[in-house]
Order: structure tokens, then C-alpha cells, then sequence
């Protein structure tokens, strides 16, 4: 079951809903799920609340987006709604970027681990007819995350990176790994590679990540002449390429990390006041392009800055929200959908 407007699928901006089934925790504890999806891409969040005199009442909090997905959707169908209709667009020169924003547990990372995957076999395919494929298109991947404010590649031993900008709105990661992607299963053995290298400090896996944005680009490039001294993964065939355009994944820190300014770590609240950061300026940068405007301001958080040629020229940004259904999660689910309402 899928709920969509379907107003147009190749929009400049979408914001589409997900909401996950309840987990077993929340079962266990026989938590409610507050969330109903209708028709039209409705939402409906049925918030639990108590009166003075603690008698219980529900109040009903209303929201519409582009789609909205029910927990029965798999994986499949929201690649379908979501980023299938966007590959086509990477050959005529856009820069496409498609983010999964959430509390820590909604089911970002489900959500987004197999869309790049999906991308590539629909890329490589359409590299391959005869339209491209005597044109010296390439496909490259690169893999990297933002932590703290800082980069680091994920597919070279989290190398820290910088970035430069060059003056004509072009962003150039320095010494970011580019790798040519030719079919699926390099793809996923990169994937693989570059999970495995996200932050995982002591506390373990989930609990790190959610702390940093991830971001998959695959870059669609045009590539003339190579000397065949040059060729070899070094990089030099990478960068002789020109970019046709190209499709951001970005896997975001837990929302609620932004609210970590208070804690009692120094690190944790720095972290913290930077994911605020980054995650107001994305708003901000998405809301600014919905209007049109010709001031972007990129220059909010590192987020932005890279993604700054993203946002400029023929783009395509598809915001997924990730909301937990229980009614521990109430709150958090509540920022969630005020935070994708804003960005329409
Ligand atoms: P996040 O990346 O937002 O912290 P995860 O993607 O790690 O959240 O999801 C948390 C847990 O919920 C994982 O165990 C994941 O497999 C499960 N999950 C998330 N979304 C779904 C879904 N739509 N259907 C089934 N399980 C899901
Ligand atoms: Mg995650």
C-alpha cells in the first residue's frame, strides 16, 4: 500500500514520508502506534496527552506531504517513488540529491542502504545503450562521511579530507577516492567497505553513526581521450573526466542529535551544536531553492558547502522522512514531519 500524490514524480523538490513497523521493543512494551496514513498523502499523528485533572485525551495533528509510505512498503517501492524517476535526469546534466532525515532508530539507514545500490544497475544499464555508449560516459562512486564538521573518505581509511572551492560554484573534495563503477557488484562491495569504515568510536556502531552524515555520490562523467600512462585507479582518469551530473545519497545523523547541546561531554555538545547546525542550513539551503531564490546559503554548515553544487542549475532533491510509530517516539515523530513540512 502506497499513498502519493503522484503530482509529478521529476518535481524539483519532494518530501516523502516513511513510516517503519513497530519494532519488538515497542511491542514488547505494547506501545501504540499513533501514526495513520490515508489517502491523498495524508498523515495523521494521534498524540497521547493528559489534562489537568489527568484524564486522558488524544490530540490529532494533520500533515500532507508528496507520498507517504506505510510501514507495508518495501524497499523496492520507495526506490520507485522516490529516486527511478530521477536517473533518467542524470544524463541531461542534473545534480540530484536525495537525503534520509529522522530520530536515531526510524530507519534511515534501512531506508537508504539499498537505494545507491538500485542507481547503479539503472545507470550502468542506460550507459550501455547505444545512445551513450559510444560516448565515453563512466560511472564513479565515491564514498565519505561528515563528523564533527570534519571529512573523512570512507572508501581510502577515513583520509581526512578538505574542501575547495574553485570559483565557479564547483566544490572539489581534495584528494577524495574516486573509483569507476562498471557493474552491481563493485558497487555493493563498496558500499560494504565504506559502512564498515563509518564511526564507531567505543560505544558501538549505531550509537556513532548517528552522529555523522554519509554521503554516496555516483558521478556520471565524460571522459575524452585517455593516455593510457594515466589510466590505472590513481585518480587522473577520474578527475579527466567532465561530470554529466550526478546522484547524492546522504544517510543524515539522528535528528535528535541536534538537541546534544546540553550534555554533559564537551565533545558530545560540540558534535551536537554542529548537527544542529547542518541539519537548520540544509532546511534553510532546500527551502531557499523551493523559492527560487538566487542566494543559496550554502555557507550555513559544512553539509551545505558540500552539496553546494548540488543546489545550483538543474537539481533534484528528495528529502525522505523517517518516523518511528510508537508512542514513545511522539515527539521526535512530531519534529520529524515539522522539520519536512518546512522544507516544502
Ligand atoms: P536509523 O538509521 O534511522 O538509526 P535504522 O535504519 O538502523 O535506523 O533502523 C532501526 C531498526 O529498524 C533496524 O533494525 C532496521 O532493520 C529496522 N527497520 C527500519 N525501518 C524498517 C522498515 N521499514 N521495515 C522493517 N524494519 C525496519
Ligand atoms: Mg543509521
Amino acid at each position: 500500500k502506497e499513498y502519493s500524490t503522484r503530482e509529478s514524480n521529476v518535481a524539483k523538490i519532494r518530501v516523502v514520508v516513511r513510516k517503519r513497523p513497530l519494532n519488538k521493543k515497542e511491542l514488547a512494551k505494547k506501545e501504540d502506534d499513533i501514526v495513520t496514513v490515508s489517502e491523498n498523502a495524508y498523515l495523521t499523528v494521534h498524540e497521547p496527552k493528559l489534562k489537568v485533572d489527568l484524564t486522558a485525551y488524544v490530540e490529532k495533528h494533520e500533515f500532507c506531504f508528496d507520498a507517504v509510505l506505510d510501514e507495508q512498503v518495501t524497499n523496492d517501492e520507495v526506490y520507485q517513488t522516490t529516486v527511478e524517476p530521477i536517473i533518467p535526469t542524470i544524463f541531461e546534466r542534473t545534480k540530484a540529491t536525495c537525503f534520509a532525515y529522522g530520530q536515531t532508530g526510524s530507519g534511515k539507514t534501512y531506508t537508504m542502504q539499498p537505494l545507491p545500490l538500485r542507481a547503479a544497475e539503472d545507470l550502468v544499464r542506460q550507459l550501455h545503450q547505444s545512445v551513450y555508449r559510444n560516448q565515453r560516459f563512466k560511472l564513479w562512486l565515491s564514498y565519505f562521511e561528515i563528523y564533527g564538521g570534519k571529512l573523512y573518505d570512507l572508501l581510502s581509511d577515513r583520509k581526512k579530507l578538505c574542501m575547495r572551492e574553485d570559483g565557479r560554484q564547483q566544490v572539489c573534495i581534495v584528494g577524495l577516492q574516486e573509483f569507476e563503477v562498471s557493474d552491481v557488484q563493485i558497487v555493493k562491495e563498496f558500499i560494504e567497505r565504506g559502512n564498515a569504515a563509518r564511526s564507531t568510536g567505543s560505544t558501538g556502531a549505531n550509537e556513532e553513526s548517528s552522529r555523522s552524515h554519509a554521503i554516496l555520490q555516483l558521478v556520471v562523467k565524460k571522459h575524452t581521450e585517455v593516455k593510457q600512462s594515466k589510466r590505472n585507479n590513481d585518480g587522473n582518469e577520474a578527475r579527466s573526466g567532465k561530470v554529466v551530473g550526478k546522484i547524492s545519497f546522504i544517510d543524515l545523523a539522528g535528528s535528535e542529535r541536534g538537541a546534544d547541546t546540553t550534555d554533559n561531554d564537551r565533545q558530545t555538545r560540540i558534535e551536537g551544536a554542529e548537527i544542529n547546525k547542518s541539519l537548520l542550513a540544509l532546511k534553510e539551503c532546500i527551502r531557499a531553492l523551493d523559492n527560487d531564490q538566487i542566494h543559496i546559503p550554502f555557507r550555513g554548515s559544512k553539509l551545505t558547502e558540500v552539496l553546494r553544487d548540488s543546489f545550483v542549475g538543474n537539481s533534484k532533491t528528495v528529502m525522505i522522512s523517517c518516523i518511528s510509530p510508537g508512542a514513545g517516539s511522539c515527539e521526535h515523530t512530531l519534529n520529524t514531519l515539522r522539520y519536512a513540512d518546512r522544507v516544502k
